[in-house]
């Protein structure tokens, strides 16, 4: 059993209640971490944090926009202030620009890799000199997409992006690798959260056509992609880094 005891966790982009960020973090406060939860809305993720508070967790917030650095060094000063240390980060936060190459303006090419990969970039050197600064140890989970190992019709920007995040990460893994700082990739097929039901919004037609491409014939749960992000995040995951881990109901085996 994963025992997460001890240890502090920070997750991006963990505002929403039926999100992947908030999925993952309230599985590994189930393990015993300390929860730091960041993303835009101050009041959406501090009730997120109280949602983790009222089930016996240990849990604070604070607002976050990714994409700026100088808000990195306060998040990390404020984990630090609450918990003394960060053992765990989860590079959760994005955005899916989903749109064919010529329909994409500049501005939208831009936000894309912005939010979804000088944001991975941003949090990740934040996260390993703060893991330095204790003495080494700890794991970054960074969140890509099955979009980032094959490619998607009509997802260009956002595949360029989640397709950074899986490389960037292996070779951070392997600058890190003697410090016993693990950097790990999880890529999610469609796991069904706000992020999917804007982009399917009602249209049943796009739902039955997505959950047939699925060999398990249904799309995911936010938990599915918890329970992997808690692995790694522990040391039963230990000898693992620089690795991909796929969780997608048979989409691209
Ligand atoms: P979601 O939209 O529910 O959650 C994403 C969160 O990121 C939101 O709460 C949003 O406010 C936050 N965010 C956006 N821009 C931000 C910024 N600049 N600063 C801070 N926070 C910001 O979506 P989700 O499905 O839970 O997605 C979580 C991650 O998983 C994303 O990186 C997404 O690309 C990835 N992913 C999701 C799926 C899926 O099927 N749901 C599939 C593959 C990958």
């Amino acid at each position: 059993m994963i025992d997460l005891r001890g240890k502090t966790a920070l997750v991006t982009g963990a505002a929403s209640a039926g999100g992947l960020g908030f999925a993952a973090a309230r599985l590994m406060a189930r393990q015993g971490a300390s929860l730091f939860l960041t993303d835009l809305d101050a009041d959406a993720v501090a009730a997120r944090a109280e949602d983790l508070r009222r089930e016996g967790h240990q849990a604070s917030a604070m607002a976050q926009d990714v994409t700026d650095e100088a808000g990195w060094a306060a998040v990390i000063e404020a984990v630090v202030g609450a918990y003394g240390r960060l053992d765990i980060l989860v590079n959760n936060a994005g955005i899916a620009v989903l749109r064919p190459m010529s329909a994409m303006t500049k501005a939208d090419w831009d936000r894309q890799i912005s939010v979804n990969l000088d944001s991975v970039y941003l949090g990740t050197k934040a996260g390993v000199d703060q893991m330095r600064r204790q003495g080494g140890g700890g794991s970054i989970v960074n969140m890509s997409s099955v979009a980032g190992l094959v490619g998607v019709e009509g997802t260009a920007a956002y595949a360029a992006s989640k397709g950074g995040v899986r490389l960037f990460s292996k070779s951070v893994a392997l600058e890190t690798a003697k410090e016993n700082i693990r950097v790990n990739t999880v890529h999610p097929g469609m796991i069904w959260t706000d992020m999917q039901k804007v982009a399917i919004a009602d249209n049943k037609e796009v739902f039955d056509q997505i959950t047939a491409a699925v060999p398990m014939g249904r799309m995911g749960e936010p938990e599915d992609i918890g329970a992997m992000v808690a692995f790694l995040a522990s040391d039963d995951a230990k000898y693992i880094t620089g690795a991909e881990f796929t969780v997608d109901g048979g989409m691209v085996a």
